[in-house]
């Protein structure tokens, strides 16, 4: 008989500059590949598993500040870098046969669904990895606040920050 795992429902904050790896921009596909695989084994133990992706390897919408760029757009920017992401992520899970979903906080249905608090707790429950794009869909915030208040929301019992 397999143990049951410790934990039922985890959170996992997955920072944009891990998935660039060695890359000061964009995305390095075998980073994307090794977490891809990590989770899996985490959901084959039994383990429901949701992603937030940050987007810092693509946009921070600070940095852009800093040059004199305007923030809130510059921030804007940084949350769609998070969907270019998570599609990432999807696609490098989807390719080992871990079914995936994309919720993005920011709305563009021909792209992923909306994130819908109880819609994700239904893909958690049906066995699909959900990842949590779009930060928390307003400027001035991080995708870490966005992985802690989706822990708060999704009652998962296991949040863990990769920064
Ligand atoms: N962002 C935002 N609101 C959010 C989440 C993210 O405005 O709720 C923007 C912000 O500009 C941020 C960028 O998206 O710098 C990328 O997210 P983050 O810096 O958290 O990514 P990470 O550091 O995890 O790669």
């Amino acid at each position: 008989m397999t143990p049951s795992p410790q934990y039922r429902r985890v959170i996992l904050k997955l920072s944009g500059e891990a998935l660039g790896g060695e890359r000061d921009y964009g995305i390095d596909f075998e980073v994307v590949r090794r977490v891809a695989k990590q989770v899996k084994q985490v959901h084959e133990m039994g383990v429901e598993v949701a992603l937030v992706v940050g987007g810092g390897n693509i946009f921070r919408g600070q940095a852009a500040a800093e040059r004199g760029f305007d923030r809130t757009t510059g921030d804007y920017m940084g949350m769609l870098g998070t969907v270019i992401n998570a599609l990432a992520l999807q696609e490098g899970l989807e390719q080992i046969g871990m079914p995936a979903r994309t919720m993005t906080a920011i709305q563009m249905p021909q792209v992923a669904e909306p994130y819908i608090r109880r819609r994700a707790v239904r893909h958690l429950e049906k066995g699909r990895v959900v990842i949590l794009a779009g930060g928390s869909g307003n400027p001035y915030f991080t995708t870490d606040t966005t992985a802690a208040l989706r822990a708060v929301e999704l009652e998962a019992d296991f949040f863990f920050n990769d920064t």
